[in-house]
């Protein structure tokens, strides 16, 4: 799948998040992505994230979280706050930038720590007692220094959806974004919601097209900050779209349109960037068009 932060996970080793032993082991030469209080990885001279070289005394600072192994290698997260001075280097990048750059295996770990550093950095109280949260499991879990309860990492499901009317796709735009692009409806799930039950009420509630039926294709996670993107295909009757204050536009589009602004050739239409699931959704469509 053509898209950004769904391949080449670490094995997350689940089983040395509480052995503090081996991750001591790990850290002196660990590759660390850190990440600045924008959700920014610092990056070395060659541009990618940098790795301790063996030489680092003393203890793996306490916020750090365990990404995962590659090979025999630690991967771990650290705000840069908190960096050793051997990874105090000036230059950083951004994810999207990253995704585009840097290769699978690094771009996927970026995705992975940004989300895990924004949750902790947005949940350093207890939302039931109000109490300061200590993180235990490698940076995995925050217990309550008051009550006791327990918190974990948060990941918001949003769906997101190409509908078609059996010839021709429906894509919206946002007044924010840039001229001519269109991309595919999206909406977060609320409590309570399938799936399937968002996929109708996000499309109608956008562009007052019913959706008959819908299928799940594939997911990315999207840590801008921290969601989960379910990807689905949904058929329509071809109703008119009708917008309201979410989207400035929503229309349909026909096969040779959506064609042209794959390859980047089209006058008007210009579709989201290949790191997403949304182009992905678009570029299947059309694939079983043709
Ligand atoms: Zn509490």
């Amino acid at each position: 799948m053509d898209f950004s932060f769904a391949h080449a996970p670490l094995d997350r080793a689940e089983h040395l998040r509480t052995d503090s032993a081996a991750l001591a082991r790990l850290w002196p030469e660990a590759r660390v992505l850190v990440l600045d209080a924008r959700g920014d990885a610092r990056i070395d001279a060659h541009g990618m994230p940098p790795a301790l070289d063996g030489t680092v005394v003393g203890k793996r600072p306490a916020s750090a979280v365990f990404l995962g192994l590659h090979d025999a290698q630690g991967w771990f997260a650290l705000p840069a706050i908190d960096a050793p001075a051997t990874l105090d280097v000036p230059a950083t990048i951004d994810l999207r930038t990253a995704a585009a750059q840097w290769p699978v295996r690094e771009a996927t770990a970026f995705a992975q720590a940004r989300a895990v550093l924004h949750w902790r950095d947005r949940h350093r109280f207890c939302g039931a007692c109000g109490a300061p949260l200590e993180y235990a499991r490698a940076g995995w879990l925050g217990r309550c220094t008051g009550c006791g309860i327990e918190h974990y990492p948060r990941t918001d499901p949003a769906v997101i959806v190409a509908v078609t009317d059996g010839s021709r796709l429906l894509l919206g735009r946002q007044a924010a974004w840039p001229a001519g692009r269109y991309s595919t409806l999206a909406g977060f799930v609320e409590p309570g919601e399938t799936l399937e039950q968002t996929v109708v009420r996000e499309v109608f509630e956008e562009s007052a097209v019913r959706v008959t039926g819908c299928r799940y294709l594939a997911s990315q996670p999207w840590p801008f900050p921290a969601s989960l993107m379910l990807g689905f295909v949904a058929q329509a009757g071809p109703d008119v779209p009708q917008v309201n204050d979410e989207l400035e536009d929503a229309r349909w589009f026909g096969v040779d349109d959506i064609g042209l602004a794959l390859g980047e050739a089209h006058p008007e239409l210009k579709l989201s960037p290949k790191l997403s699931i949304s182009r992905w959704l678009i570029a299947q469509w059309h694939a079983a068009q043709t």
